[in-house]
C-alpha cells in the first residue's frame, strides 16, 4: 500500500499557515466534552497535555513514573536548536530546514521539517515565557551555541541541563491545568494496550504499578508520547525506563511502525567499563565545541595523552571534514571513531575509546569559561571516570542514543489508526535517517505545544464520535489480554533472569543490527532475537507477585516486546539495502567510505504491518518528494 502522509497544498512555506486557516475547530465550550488521553509526560507529553488543559479539553496523563518531572526527557544536555539568528551569523528558517533534512540524509517529510524550522522560533519564546533560565550573553540575548551538522550557532541551552530546565517549565504548566481541574495525572501507571473500536482509537489499558491493578480508560482520541526504544539495544545512554511497550503493543493493534532501524549512535558517550554494566553515559555533543578528537598516530601507542607530542597525535576529524571538523553529524564522528578503534588505534584499557581533548580550549579561554560552559558536565565525567578532564582528556566511545524509528504518522500527527496521535521520539516524523543534536527537544515541544493542539481539533470537529464505555467487549478483550500475558510470564518460573535475557538480545543487536550492518549479519540477529524469544518464553524467571510493586514483572513485559519489536527492526535493516545516515550498510559505501545512498529505490518511509507471531509482516511505503532541496551526495568535507 502507498501510505498518504496528507501533506497540505501551497508552496513549503505557506502550507502550515494555510493548514492552519483552513483547518476544523472545535468551540470552547464543546473542548470540556471530549475526553483526551496523553500516554507520557516527557517534554512531549507534559506540553502536549499543559496545551490541551489549557485550551479546555478535559486530560487524562500517565507516566510509568512517580512524577511527570522525571521522565527521560530530563536528560537531555546539550540544547535545543531554534533559527533565530541571534548571533546574525546567517541562520534563517530555511537553512535549519535544510540542515535538518541533509542531517537525516534526505529519508524525513519535507513538510514536516520545515515546520518544525518554522515552529522552532515561537518554542524559545514560549519557554522563556515560563521562565526557562537559558544561557545568556553579556547584553542580556539569548546566548547560542554550535551543535554537530551545522555551520552555524542555533542551539539555546541551559549549561548541560537544557531537558531538565525545559521539562520543568513544561511540568509547570501541566501544575497550572491540574490546578484548573483540566489534567488528571495518574503517575505510576503503565500503559499495556491500545483499544480500537469501530476502527478508531478509544482507550487504553494500564497496570498500576503499585498495586497491579489492571484498568481501563476510554476517551476521543489516544496520544502517544511514550519516548524511544533504545533500550533494545540493553545498553544504552537512555533511562533505565525507556521502552517500547506502548507503541509495539499499538503496532499489534494494527498501527504501522515506520523506519524501526532507523536507530541513532551517538559517538561522545563515556566507554563501557565491563561486561556487568547497565547503561552508558552521554557526554553532551555540545563538548565539541571546544573539545578536540583525536588519537595516537602509532597504533598501540599506550603511553599517557599528555605525553604524547602534537606532532604524533590524529585529529582524525579535522583532517577528514576540514569545513566541520569535531562538529560533523553524529552518524559521521560515531562511524570514524569506531572505525579508528577497529584499526587497532583505539585508546584506554579496552581499545574501544578516543579522546576528546579540552586542553587547547582551556590555554584559549581559560578554565573558567569551560567550567562555566560544561562545569556539570566535566564533574559528571570525572565521578564516573575518576580522571580529571581539565588535566586530561575524557575517552569517548559511541553508543546507542536516540531512535528515529517509530510509529508512523501523517502531517497531522496521526498514525494510520484514526484518533492515535503520536508526539515526540515516539513517533518517526522528522529526522529522517539520522537526528541532528538538539534538534529532539525541538521537536517533542513543536509536537505539543504547537501542532497537536490544532491537528487534534480537526479530528474532533470533522468526526462523529459516539460514546464509548470500558464495558464495551474490545475493552474486556484488551484487559484480558493482557492479563493472560502477565499469568504466562509469571507462569514460566524458569532460571533465567530478565535483565540476562535483555542483555543477550541487546548484544546481538549492537554486534549485527547497530552502527554499521552487513546483509548476513543482519540474517543472522534476526535469526538470533527468534532464538532468544524462544528461549525467553522457556526459562525466563520472574520472582513476586502480579499484585504489588514487581520490578522484575515490569522489565519482563518490556523484554517479551523487545523480543518481537526486535525481529522486526532486523527485517527493516535487511530491506532498506542502501546505506544512509545513521544506518550504514557496509555493502554500500562511496569510495571514500562514506554512506551510498540509493535514491531512486529507497526515498521512502518503510513502514510495517505487523500480523503477529512468527509471520512476516507486510511492507507500506510513503513515497518522499523533494521539492525544495536537491538529493546530493551528503558532504561535510
Ligand atoms: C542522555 C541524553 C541526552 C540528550 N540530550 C539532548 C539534547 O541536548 N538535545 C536534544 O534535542 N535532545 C537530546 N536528547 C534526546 C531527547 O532527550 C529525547 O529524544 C526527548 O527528551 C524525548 O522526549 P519524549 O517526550 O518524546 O519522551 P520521554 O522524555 O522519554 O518521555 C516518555 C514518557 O513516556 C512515559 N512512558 C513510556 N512508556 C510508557 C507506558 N507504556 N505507559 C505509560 N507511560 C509511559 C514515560 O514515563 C515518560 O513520561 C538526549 C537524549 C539522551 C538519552
Amino acid at each position: 500500500m502507498i501510505l498518504d502522509g496528507k501533506v497540505p497544498p501551497g508552496s513549503l512555506d505557506t502550507k502550515w499557515t494555510h493548514y492552519k486557516d483552513h483547518l476544523k475547530l472545535v468551540n470552547p465550550v464543546n473542548r470540556r466534552k471530549h475526553t483526551v488521553i496523553v500516554v507520557g509526560t516527557g517534554l512531549a507529553g507534559a506540553s502536549a497535555a499543559a496545551s490541551l488543559g489549557e485550551l479546555g479539553y478535559n486530560v487524562l496523563a500517565f507516566t510509568i513514573l512517580d512524577s511527570p518531572r522525571r521522565a527521560h526527557s530530563i536528560a537531555a544536555q546539550g540544547g535545543i536548536n531554534a533559527a533565530k539568528n541571534y548571533k546574525n551569523d546567517g541562520d534563517s528558517v530555511f537553512r535549519l530546514f535544510y540542515d535538518t533534512i541533509k542531517g537525516g540524509d534526505f529519508r524525513a517529510r519535507e513538510a514536516n521539517v520545515h515546520r518544525l524550522a518554522e515552529v522552532s522560533v515561537k518554542i524559545i519564546d514560549h519557554c522563556v515565557a515560563q521562565g526557562v533560565p537559558f544561557a545568556r550573553e553579556y547584553g542580556g540575548f539569548l546566548d547560542n551555541r554550535s551543535f554537530g551538522g551545522a555551520q552555524l550557532s542555533r542551539t539555546f541551552y541551559a549549561r548541560g541541563q537544557t531537558g531538565q530546565q525545559l521539562l520543568i517549565g513544561a511540568y509547570g504548566a501541566l501544575m497550572r491545568q491540574v490546578d484548573e481541574g483540566t489534567v488528571k495525572i495518574f503517575p505510576r501507571r503503565e500503559m499495556l494496550d491500545l483499544v480500537v473500536v469501530d476502527g478508531r482509537a478509544r482507550g487504553i489499558v494500564t497496570r498500576d504499578l503499585v498495586t497491579g491493578e489492571i484498568e481501563r480508560w476510554a476517551a476521543d482520541a489516544v496520544l502517544l508520547a511514550t519516548g524511544g526504544y533504545g533500550n533494545l539495544y540493553f545498553l544504552s545512554t537512555n533511562a533505565g525506563n525507556c521502552n517500547v511497550t506502548a507503541a509495539w503493543r499499538c503496532a499489534k493493534r494494527g498501527a504501522y511502525f515506520a523506519n524501526p532501524c532507523f536507530v541513532q549512535i551517538h559517538p561522545t558517550c563515556i566507554p563501557a567499563s565491563g561486561e556487568y554494566q547497565s547503561k552508558l553515559t552521554l557526554m553532551s555533543e555540545s563538548l565539541r565545541n571546544d573539545g578536540r578528537v583525536w588519537i595516537p598516530k602509532r597504533a598501540g601507542d599506550h603511553r599517557a595523552p599528555r605525553e604524547i607530542p602534537e606532532g604524533e597525535r590524529c585529529y582524525f576529524l579535522e583532517e577528514r571534514y576540514p569545513s566541520f571538523g569535531n562538529l560533523v553529524p553524529r552518524d559521521v564522528a560515531a562511524r570514524n571513531c569506531k572505525a579508528v578503534c577497529e584499526a587497532g588505534q583505539g585508546v584506554g584499557p579496552t581499545g574501544y575509546a578516543v579522546y576528546l581533548d579540552f586542553a587547547d580550549a582551556i590555554q584559549r579561554l581559560g578554565a573558567n569559561v569551560i567550567r562555566e560552559r560544561y562545569g556539570n558536565l566535566f564533574q559528571m565525567y570525572e565521578r564516573i571516570v575518576g580522571d580529571d578532564p581539565y588535566a586530561a582528556p575524557m575517552r569517548i566511545y559511541p553508543a546507542v542514543h536516540y531512535t528515529m524509528g517509530g510509529l508512523w504518522v501523517d502531517y497531522d500527527l496521526m498514525s494510520n489508526l484514526p484518533g492515535l496521535f503520536v508526539l515526540g521520539e515516539a513517533n518517526f516524523s522528522d529526522h529522517g535517517a539520522n537526528r541532528l543534536g538538539a534538534s529532539a527537544l525541538m521537536q517533542g515541544l513543536a509536537d505539543g505545544y504547537f501542532i497537536i493542539p490544532y491537528t487534534l481539533a480537526n479530528y474532533i470537529a470533522g468526526t462523529t464520535l459516539g460514546r464509548v464505555s470500558t464495558d464495551h467487549d474490545a475493552f474486556k478483550e484488551a484487559a484480558n489480554a493482557v492479563q493472560t500475558r502477565i499469568d504466562h510470564v509469571l507462569r514460566v518460573r524458569g532460571d533465567t533472569s530478565v535483565t540476562t535475557h535483555h542483555r543477550r538480545l541487546g548484544q546481538v543487536m549492537w554486534e549485527k543490527c547497530s552502527i554499521s550492518r552487513t546483509a548476513q549479519g543482519i540474517e543472522e540477529a534476526r535469526a538470533a532475537v527468534r532464538a532468544q524469544r524462544e528461549a525467553f518464553w522457556q526459562n525466563v524467571r520472574v520472582p513476586g507477585e502480579p499484585t504489588n510493586f514487581n520490578k522484575s514483572l515490569e522489565q519482563a513485559l518490556r523484554v517479551a516486546d523487545y523480543l518481537e519489536f526486535g525481529e522486526l527492526v532486523a527485517i527493516d535493516a535487511l530491506a532498506r539495502d542502501e546505506s544512509c545516515g545513521s544506518h550504514f550498510r557496509e555493502e554500500h559505501a562511496t569510495p571514500d567510505g562514506e554512506a551510498q545512498r540509493d535514491d531512486e529505490h529507497f526515498a521512502h518511509v518503510a513502514a510495517w504491518e505487523w500480523h503477529g507471531g512468527d509471520r512476516t509482516p507486510t511492507l507500506h511505503t510513503e513515497p518522499l518528494h523533494f521539492e525544495s532541496v536537491t538529493l546530493t551526495q551528503r558532504s561535510y568535507k
